[in-house]
């Protein structure tokens, strides 16, 4: 047959999840020919551009049992994949190999160098040890299984054939990105964008973009969905862990909305303040200091020119002293502070880490293997997947953990 070349395994994307893939394969069986095919000219671009080019390699969570609760969507893959190898074994892994990683103060973990060449390197110099074939530049068209081996068409009309055969071909972006293995049978779960943040750009608050607030409680109105943490006001809206996180957690019933919705926001929540303790000490305040200044009184420790807009929302003039402030004013400062609703309109997608949820079904893929329950011998690994986690490392920990699984289980087996 024209144009075909044989190998033990095929590896169908050169990411993070299938460059980990082969090389840990190769390492565990080093007679077997291993190749990875990838449609770009480049390997692990995406490695390259994560985490503002330094690479949030994993999350510094040495909890087995609470690993999977920051995985939205496959947290039941992950219980069992971390299982095979955690963010220990990532950090050992790398480690091993002359890398280490540092963990900054929200968790964090990044390899002390600050940039992700470094992980790129190392990588690429454990797959040429360990001689994995590289096909660039080849898209998969096609795959089919016959006689117990995979033949998979290339863009290129190559055939590659081989015994087993790992998908780690990322997230999709639309549902057509992997028709290709629809024939296989196996069922997709319709993308949706995850990570990004909240656009409100006519709203009086984008005026003070740059600024933080470290500890804000975000509810999206209508929903369950609650989260505490800094927030950070850009030009176009809202961004910051607590918006990101919410974005992962709602991303199908924000996608379902278009993304118009509501917020509500606690910009005291850090320190304790509610809308009953607030009016308390409003209250108090007038008795006890009815001559103070609210613009002067450094309340709340917010910055000053986030406490000037709330007062001038409220309609509280500059020069307005505890004693003359009315109910009226008080009651809408309070909520303000503690229950401000923004209207949302549209997203922006957060440019540091990015992710899509949707991809293949996790239930039709043994968990113990990563291996499929439709087409024995076909492996799964990472983004492909119908799993992902919210920002911090815990993407490239899903790459990881579900790579070295699916190459452990292939190399468990036998060749035929
Ligand atoms: C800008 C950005 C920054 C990020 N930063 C971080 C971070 O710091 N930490 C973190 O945990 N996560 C981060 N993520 C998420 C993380 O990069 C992904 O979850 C991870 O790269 C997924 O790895 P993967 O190998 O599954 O998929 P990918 O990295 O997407 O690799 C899949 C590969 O398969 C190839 N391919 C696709 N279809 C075919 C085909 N038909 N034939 C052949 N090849 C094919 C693609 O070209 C691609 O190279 C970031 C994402 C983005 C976009």
């Amino acid at each position: 047959m024209a144009n075909l070349s044989q190998y033990d395994v095929a590896v169908i994307g050169g990411g993070a999840a299938g460059i980990f893939t082969a090389i840990n394969l190769a390492r565990l069986q080093p007679n077997w020919k291993v190749v990875v095919i990838e449609k770009t000219g480049k390997l692990l671009s995406k490695v390259k551009v994560s985490g503002g080019g330094r690479c949030n390699v994993t999350h510094a969570c040495f909890d087995k049992k609470l690993f999977p609760s920051y995985y939205p969507r496959g947290a039941s893959l992950v219980k069992k994949t971390v299982h095979h190898f955690f963010t220990t074994d990532t950090i050992q892994w790398f480690n091993e190999r002359g890398v280490e990683l540092k963990t900054e103060d929200d968790g964090r973990m990044f390899p002390i160098t600050d940039t992700s060449q470094t992980i790129i390197d190392v990588l690429l110099r454990e797959a040429t040890r360990y001689q994995v074939a590289f096909k660039l530049q080849t898209a998969v068209e096609s795959i089919k299984k016959n006689n117990h081996l995979f033949l998979i068409q290339s863009d290129k009309g190559e055939l590659i054939q081989s015994t087993y055969c790992c998908v780690a071909s990322g997230g999709m972006l639309n549902e057509r990105a992997l028709q290709w293995l629809a024939p296989m049978g196996h069922s997709l779960i319709s993308p949706s964008p995850s990570l990004f943040t909240f656009n409100a750009p006519n709203h009086d608050l984008v005026k003070l973009m740059g600024i933080s607030v470290p500890a804000v409680r975000v509810k999206i109105q209508g929903t369950k969905l609650v989260e505490n943490g800094p927030v950070l006001i850009t030009h176009w809206g809202l961004s910051g862990p607590a918006i990101l996180r919410l974005s992962a957690w709602g991303a199908r019933w924000l996608q379902e909305k278009k993304y118009q919705f509501t917020i509500h926001l606690n910009w005291l929540e850090g320190q304790g303040w509610n809308s009953t303790n607030l009016a308390a000490h409003f209250d108090s305040q007038r008795l006890l200091q009815p001559a103070k200044q609210l613009l002067t009184s450094s309340l709340f420790q917010l910055s000053k020119r986030l406490w000037a807009y709330f007062l001038s929302a409220a309609e509280i003039d500059e020069a307005c002293r505890f004693g003359n402030l009315t109910a009226k004013q008080k009651n809408k400062l309070i909520k303000l502070l503690t229950d401000q609703e923004i209207v949302v309109s549209g997203k922006t997608t957060f440019k540091e880490e990015f992710v899509t949820a949707g991809g293949v079904d996790c239930s039709q893929v043994e968990l113990g293997s990563m291996e499929s329950k439709i087409v024995p011998g076909l492996f799964f690994a990472g983004e492909v997947l119908d799993v992902d986690g919210i920002t911090g490392g815990f993407n490239f920990q899903h790459a990881w953990s579900s790579g070295y699984l699916a190459a452990k289980s292939m190399a468990d087996k036998p060749l035929h």
